[in-house]
């Protein structure tokens, strides 16, 4: 049995925050390379106009056709150095880049996975897949961009610059009024575009929302005919969506024209205060081209820069939705050490003052319940709809936490049980059920891997739902598709009853889950399910007294509180609301000779 907790404070643990660039570590080798490459690219790069100025000052001028050649050569051997340093550094980038991507979807897939419903509940599924999809997308592009370009541009206009320092002073003043301006520029268009881009892909969450739920929902929205509004509704999103785009792409379209234009009016001012030099004797035609080579390169690099810049941007405020994920902590985490669950026979379950409010959900949905489930009982829920039924059943495996008072099973609160241990004991049979693609085997294994055919078919014989299986022409191995579209929502259900059986756990729920069944199932499944499940705690919520009259002990709730608890006999006489609802179930002589 547990032990009692209350003597002893039990510190929060810290939750360990992730960094999203943690996942960059295992690629610092690729971080260093690429750029290194790049950076012995550039430095070819800025040789080239040094060695046309010299072919033009001495081979043409000199019409020395033998040094020509040979400078020519070197030029060659320049290019194809630089483009292999060029290509190396692509293969270190895009190897970075794509295996950050793959290892941010791995952590960001494994932190939605820890997370419990109320955080869910809290984001909404839509903004996730954006999250995992576009958003990395970006990250991965903006890695592979940064990698390369970061040092590579500042250091060739840099570098341009300093080279034509060195090629003539006095002409290279021209360099050093308009590159600081350019910088100006493109930064000012970066900090206006930055806030903007988050706005983006918030604007392309609404949308991708629309776009599920009309898929979810498509049945529903035809037999309403309500194609014509959902449409103008989605145009409405994707229009808000396709304006914002288009701000963001004409602010940042600025960037080249108006460097253009300043770079062009810096070679006209050059190509002027050159022609001066160069009649006066102070420099040769070959330094001017390499002055005009070293601004054209300056001008390439800059927009490069400046493209680099907005998907840096982009990728930092995808990064950052990206980090709010990971902050989250998950309200499922154990404080302190996990206990032990006691490991075999059936496992008691009690409620304690159990208090639970949704957050924002108004009134609490759950008020002061307080009961008990013994090893081996069986437990039937029954009231109205929105009494709180669901809701009291999903804090058994802690889908959500309990605002005040304990659940425990086998005395020990289920906050201190692991996951993996708590999850092992509850069968759990949700109010929709819910099918994986694969086959009808591979959904009932679901549980139990190691499951044999004997057990799918027992399992499979206490659900009733042989009877449809065999008629499939592939039996257990028919196909089923994503969702479980292609078999009736009852023959769901049946699965999804089967599919708890196979696990054979010490705890059942069934969420009203025989509610698509007919009577004559219903009656037929449960007396299986008692014959079976003997050794197990079971509790049943159901909307049909039938369905839980035999129950051991029946818990009636309404409006979230406890209104009556007994046994079939006891309620009918002393409880208004179950004999309410048994009166108008049950006929007159049931309700008498029960
Ligand atoms: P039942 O299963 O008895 O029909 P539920 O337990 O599903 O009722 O719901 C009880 C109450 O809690 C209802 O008022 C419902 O609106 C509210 N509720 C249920 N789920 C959520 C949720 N995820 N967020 C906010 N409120 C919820
Ligand atoms: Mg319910």
């Amino acid at each position: 049995m547990g032990k009692c907790r209350h003597g002893g404070f039990v510190m929060q643990q810290e939750q360990k925050r992730m960094n999203i660039l943690s996942y960059l570590k295992g690629y610092k080798k690729e971080c260093f390379l690429s750029p290194l490459f790049k950076l012995l690219e550039a430095c070819f790069d800025l040789t080239v106009p040094l060695v046309m100025a010299a072919i033009i000052n001495k081979g043409i001028a000199r019409h020395d056709s033998e040094y020509i050649l040979r400078y020519g050569g070197v030029l060659i051997l320049l290019a194809l150095v630089g483009l292999t340093c060029s290509i190396t550094a692509q293969y270190f980038a895009a190897k970075a880049a794509v295996g950050f991507a793959a290892k941010l979807r791995h952590g960001l897939f494994a932190k939605i996975e820890s997370i419990s419903f109320r955080e869910m509940d809290e984001i909404g599924t839509s903004t996730m897949i954006t999250r995992m999809t576009s958003d990395i997308n970006q990250i991965q592009s903006g890695t592979n961009m940064v990698l390369r370009l970061l040092l590579r541009s500042p250091f060739i206009v840099f570098g341009a610059m300093v080279m034509s320092f060195t090629v003539d002073v006095k002409a290279a003043v021209v360099f050093a009024i308009v590159i600081p301006l350019l910088a100006i520029v493109v930064f000012g268009i970066m900090l206006i575009t930055m806030p903007l881009y988050r706005k983006v892909q918030e604007k392309l969450d609404h949308v991708l929302g629309r776009v599920r739920q009309n898929l979810t929902g498509v049945r529903v929205i035809r037999a309403f005919h309500k194609e014509q509004d959902e449409i103008t509704r989605f145009s409405d999103e994707n229009n808000a969506l396709t304006r914002m785009q288009l701000m963001v792409g004409r602010i940042s379209a600025l960037t080249n024209p108006v460097t253009y234009v300043m770079i062009n009016v810096a070679l006209v001012l050059l190509l002027w205060k050159g022609a001066v030099r160069i009649d006066s004797g102070h420099i040769l035609q070959g330094d001017m081209v390499a002055l005009v080579n070293y601004m054209s390169q300056i001008l390439v690099e800059l927009i490069k820069m400046a493209n680099c810049i907005v998907l840096a941007t982009k990728a930092v405020a995808c990064g950052k939705r990206l980090q709010s994920v990971f902050d989250m902590d998950s309200s499922l985490k154990i404080e302190g050490e996990a206990e032990p669950l006691q490991q075999d026979g059936a496992a008691a379950v009690t409620f304690d003052h159990v208090t639970m409010s949704y957050q924002g959900g108004g009134d609490a949905a759950l008020e002061n319940l307080n009961f008990e489930a013994k090893p081996g009982q069986t437990i039937g829920i029954i009231g109205g709809t929105g009494s709180g039924k669901s809701t009291l059943v999903n804090l058994i495996p802690r889908f959500y936490d309990v605002t005040s008072g304990e659940v425990l099973i086998d005395g020990v609160n289920v906050k201190d049980v692991s996951q993996h241990e708590l999850h092992n004991k509850i069968g759990y049979v949700p109010q929709k059920g819910v099918l994986l693609s694969g086959t009808i085997a591979s959904n009932l294994r679901y549980g139990d891997e190691n499951a044999t055919m004997d057990d799918l078919k027992l399992a499979a014989d206490i659900a009733q739902a042989t009877d449809f299986i065999m008629k499939k022409p592939d039996g257990f191995d028919s196909p089923i598709s994503e969702g479980g579209t292609n078999v009736s929502g009852g023959q769901k259900q049946r699965l999804s009853i089967a599919r708890a059986l196979t696990k054979k756990p010490e705890i059942f729920i069934f969420d009203d889950s025989f509610s698509a069944l007919d009577f004559k199932t219903d009656a037929a499944l449960r007396k299986a399910l008692k014959e079976h499940t003997s050794n197990a705690t079971v509790l049943i919520v159901a909307q049909r007294i039938s369905t839980i009259m035999n129950a051991e002990q029946i818990i009636v709730l309404d409006e979230g509180k406890i209104v009556g608890k007994g046994t079939h006999q006891e309620l009918l006489k002393n409880c208004q609301t179950y004999y309410e609802i048994a009166s108008s179930q049950l006929s007159k002589e049931e309700l008498q000779d029960e």
